[in-house]
C-alpha cells in the first residue's frame, strides 16, 4: 500500500498575540512537522521554540478529550455517552435553569484561544438566545485594561502601530512586558533592529532583569505597580524640558492642562521615592523619548493585570499624546497581545460582558438595537453582564447556577483560587468545552463536551497589528471532538427547540466561512470596518489588517491625520493619579509577589506540558528571590520554601535571583496544584480588580516566605 501522500496547509500558530504564519505537513492523520511561512506579513517564516515543537503537542491518544462525559450527580464518576446525548443534556439544563431561576443564572467563560468564529456563535447564544450578558473570557485577565486604556484616550479599542514599526524606531520603551520570552519572534525582530541601528535607544521598564534587559540601554527597576508615579514624571519632565509638541496638543487632543497641573507634583525625586528609580534616570528616559527620533511604546501584563491598569495604559499613551509620537512610522502606543485571538474575539467579536461586536459598548442602547436588527432580533438584554471575577463571585453566592466554560482552565489561571475552585462546586450544572484531558477544571465539570483544537479547527484569528489571518484545518478531529463553533450550534438548536423554536433559524450554520460573513457584516462602519473581507478573500489575498477598505489605501498605523475616534476627532488625557496597589506589603506579609511566563511554557501548560523539548527549559516551579532577602529570611538556596499571600499557600524549593529588585519574590505563571505541595502560584493571586477595565491585579500581592 503506498503511504498517503503529504499535505502542506498555511495556519497560524495557536499560542501568542503575535500571531505568526505556519506550514503544517500532514500525512494521513499525522502531523510530520509544522515550519514558519516565509510568506506570512507579520512573521515572514520566524516562529519561536513553542511554534516550532507545535508537530509535538498534536495528540490523539488519551491526553484528549475524545467523547463527551456526564455524571447525573456529585457523588458519580462522568460516563463516556453519545456526543448527541451530551448536546441534548446541556440543552435541557439551560432550559430548565432559565425556566427556574431566568437568564442571570447562567454564565459562559470563554478562552483567547477560541476562533473569532466560535466567539461569534457563543455570543448570539449568551444574547440572542439565553437573554444574558454574563459572557466573558480570559482575555479578562490578559488585554481588558489595553482595551480600556486605549478607548477612553484614543476613542476606540484599536493598537495605533505595526510591527514594521519596530524597524523605524529611534527609542523603544518597554513597559511590563518580558519580550524575550512572552513575545520571542517580535523580540527578535527588535534585536535585529537595534543591531543594524545601534543609535536606537531601548528602556525596560521592570522590577526584574529579564532576558529582554539584554538589548537594553537603561533598567529602570521598578517597584512593582508604581508604573503611573514613573509615567508621569516621564511627563513630567517632557514638559519641563519643553519636549512635548503644543501644536499637535493643541490641535489634536483635549485634557492636557489639567493633566499637567497634575503631573507638577510627580517630580522625578518623588516618583524616585514611589518607584524605586534612581531620578536621574526618569530623566534620561524622559529626554530619549522626547527627543530620540520616532518613540514606540511597547507593553502587555505588568501594565494590565493591576488594580490601576487603565491609568498605567493610559500615562504611558498621554507621553505618545503629548509628544506627537503617534500614527508614524516607528512611533505609537503598541499593546502586545498575550493571547493568540484575544483581538479577534473578545474585543472584535464582543465576546465579552463589557462589548458588543464591532467595538460596541452594551451600555448603549443604539449598539444594541443595531446589533439586535442584524441578529433579526426586536432587541438584546440591557442587565450588564458579570465580568470574569465577578462571574466566579455570582456563582459562589449562589446567584448563577449553571457556567458553561470553554478553551480555558479558571481552576488554574482565575487569582483566589480557593474562591474559584468552591465556586465551582456550589454551581449547580458545569458544562466543561474541552481538547485536554487533564486539566484542573474538569474535575469540577458535569458534562463534558469534546471540542477540537489547533489544527483541527477552520477559522480566522487577528493578531496584535490587527491582522486577520485564517487558521485552517490540516486534520480531522478526534473521536467526537469538534470545533467549538459547531458544539455551540449544537446547544443552540436543541436549547431553541425548548424555549424559543424560531431562534432555531439563528444557529444553521454550515460552515465557519458563513459565520465569519455575518461577524465581518458587525463591523459595517466602526472604526475596525472590515466588511467586505470574507475567508474566500483572505485565502486568495493572504491576512489582512483592518480597518480593510478594498479600494482604499493599506492603513498599517492608525491615527496619521490626528483624526481619533471620538466624538470631536480629538483624543483625551486622563486625568488620573498614581494609586498604590490593591495590597500593600505589610510586616506579616512583607514581600511583593509578581508572576510572569516562562519562554517555552504556555498559560497552564495543558498542551505544552506534553512535550519533553519544552520542560527542559525550567523543570520544576521555584520561588525566585533576591539573594539579600533569602539572606535576611535564612532560606539556602534549593531549600523549600512556602509562601503565605492570605488567600493560599505553596510550597518550592528558592532560587537567589540577583536580577530581582530586593523586596519582590517571582514565580511564573504557569504551575498549578498538580506540580507542588500546597496551591498554584495562582491561588495567591489577589482577585482586586481595576474599576474601569475588571482586570484582577494578578502582577501583585503580598506574600510571607519562610524556610520549610
Ligand atoms: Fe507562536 Fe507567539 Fe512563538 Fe510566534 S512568537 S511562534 S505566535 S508563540
Amino acid at each position: 500500500i503506498p503511504p498517503p501522500p503529504i499535505h502542506t496547509v498555511n495556519s497560524v500558530c495557536c499560542y501568542c498575540g503575535t500571531g505568526c504564519g505556519v506550514q503544517v505537513r500532514t500525512q494521513g492523520e499525522r502531523v510530520i512537522d509544522v515550519a514558519g511561512d516565509a510568506a506570512h506579513p507579520s512573521s515572514h517564516g520566524r516562529l519561536c521554540s513553542k511554534g516550532m515543537n507545535l508537530a509535538a503537542t498534536v495528540r490523539r491518544d488519551a491526553s484528549r478529550v475524545l467523547t463527551a462525559q456526564l455524571r447525573r450527580n456529585r457523588q458519580e464518576e462522568r460516563r463516556p455517552i453519545a456526543l448527541h446525548s451530551a448536546l441534548s443534556a446541556a440543552a435541557r439544563r439551560l432550559a430548565q435553569t432559565l425556566r427556574q431561576h431566568g437568564p442571570q443564572a447562567i454564565g459562559l467563560y470563554l478562552s483567547g484561544q477560541l476562533l473569532t468564529e466560535d466567539y461569534a456563535v457563543f455570543n448570539k447564544l449568551a444574547r440572542a438566545l439565553i437573554g444574558t450578558n454574563n459572557i466573558d473570557t480570559n482575555s479578562r485577565l490578559c488585554m481588558s485594561s489595553a482595551v480600556s486604556g486605549y478607548v477612553r484616550t484614543l476613542g476606540a479599542d484599536a493598537p495605533p502601530a505595526c510591527y514594521e514599526d519596530l524597524e523605524h524606531a529611534k527609542m523603544v520603551f518597554i513597559a511590563g512586558s518580558n519580550m524575550a520570552y512572552a513575545h520571542p519572534v517580535l523580540f527578535r525582530r527588535l534585536e535585529a533592529a537595534k543591531a543594524r541601528d545601534p543609535a536606537m535607544k531601548i528602556v525596560v521598564v521592570d522590577p526584574r532583569r529579564t532576558d529582554t534587559c539584554e538589548i537594553a540601554d537603561l533598567h529602570l527597576q521598578i517597584t512593582a505597580g508604581t508604573d503611573v508615579a514613573l509615567m508621569h514624571a516621564m511627563l513630567n519632565v517632557l514638559i519641563w524640558e519643553g519636549l512635548v509638541d503644543h501644536g499637535y496638543i493643541v490641535r489634536h487632543t483635549e485634557g492636557f492642562e489639567a493633566l499637567k497641573r497634575r503631573v507638577h507634583e510627580y517630580t522625578p525625586r518623588a516618583a524616585q521615592e514611589i518607584c524605586g528609580v534612581p531620578a536621574d534616570d526618569i530623566v534620561r528616559c524622559a529626554r530619549w523619548f522626547g527627543s530620540c527620533g520616532p518613540a514606540l511604546s511597547l507593553y502587555t501584563m505588568g501594565l494590565n493585570q493591576s488594580s490601576s491598569g487603565t491609568a498605567k495604559n493610559a500615562a504611558l499613551i498621554h507621553l505618545h499624546l503629548a509628544t506627537g509620537q503617534i500614527g508614524k512610522p516607528g512611533a505609537g502606543p503598541f499593546s502586545l497581545t498575550g493571547q493568540p485571538n484575544a483581538m479577534g474575539g473578545g474585543r472584535e467579536a464582543g465576546g465579552m460582558a463589557t462589548l458588543l461586536p464591532g467595538h460596541r459598548d452594551p451600555a448603549n442602547a443604539e449598539h444594541r438595537a443595531e446589533v439586535a436588527a442584524a441578529w433579526g432580533m426586536d432587541s438584546l438584554p440591557e442587565t450588564p453582564g458579570l465580568t470574569a471575577v465577578e462571574l466566579f463571585d455570582a456563582t459562589l453566592a449562589g446567584k448563577v447556577k449553571v457556567l458553561w466554560i470553554a478553551g480555558t482552565n479558571p481552576a488554574q489561571s482565575l487569582p483566589n483560587q480557593a474562591k474559584v475552585r468552591a465556586a465551582l462546586q456550589r454551581a449547580e450544572f458545569v458544562i466543561v468545552q474541552e481538547a485536554y484531558a487533564h486539566t484542573e477544571t474538569l474535575e469540577y465539570a458535569d458534562l463534558v463536551l469534546p471540542a477540537a483544537t489547533w489544527p483541527e479547527k477552520d477559522g480566522t484569528m487577528t493578531n496584535s497589528e490587527r491582522r486577520i489571518s485564517r487558521v485552517r484545518a490540516a486534520l480531522r478531529p478526534p473521536g467526537d471532538a469538534r470545533p467549538d463553533w459547531q458544539l455551540a450550534c449544537g446547544v443552540a438548536r436543541r436549547l431553541a427547540a425548548e424555549i424559543a423554536p424560531a431562534k432555531a433559524a439563528l444557529f444553521r450554520y454550515r460552515s465557519a466561512a458563513e459565520i465569519f460573513i455575518e461577524h465581518a457584516g458587525l463591523t459595517q462602519g466602526r472604526d475596525l470596518d472590515y466588511s467586505a473581507l470574507s475567508h474566500a478573500l483572505l485565502d486568495s489575498a493572504g491576512p489582512q489588517q483592518w480597518p480593510y477598505a478594498p479600494l482604499g489605501a493599506a492603513r498599517p498605523r492608525l491615527y496619521a491625520d490626528g483624526v481619533f475616534p471620538t466624538p470631536d476627532g480629538r483624543a483625551r488625557f486622563m486625568d488620573i493619579g498614581y494609586e498604590p496597589v490593591a495590597e500593600r506589603p505589610t510586616a506579616r506579609r512583607p514581600l511583593r509577589l509578581t508572576t510572569g511566563r516562562l519562554r517555552d511554557q504556555w498559560h497552564t501548560m495543558s498542551r505544552t506540558g506534553l512535550v519533553p523539548q519544552l520542560t527542559r527549559h525550567a523543570e520544576e516551579p521555584c520561588i525566585h528571590l533576591h539573594p539579600d532577602d533569602m539572606k535576611r529570611l535564612a532560606i539556602a538556596a534549593g531549600q523549600l520554601a512556602e509562601v503565605e499571600s492570605g488567600r493560599g499557600r505553596l510550597v518550592a524549593p528558592a532560587q537567589p535571583d540577583a536580577a530581582l529588585k530586593p523586596g519582590h519574590a517571582y514565580m511564573p505563571m504557569h504551575w498549578g496544584s498538580g506540580y507542588m505541595a500546597g496551591d498554584g502560584v495562582n491561588a495567591l493571586g489577589n482577585d482586586a480588580v481595576d474599576p474601569l477595565s475588571h482586570q484582577p491585579e494578578l502582577k501583585h500581592s503580598a506574600v510571607s516566605v519562610r524556610p520549610l
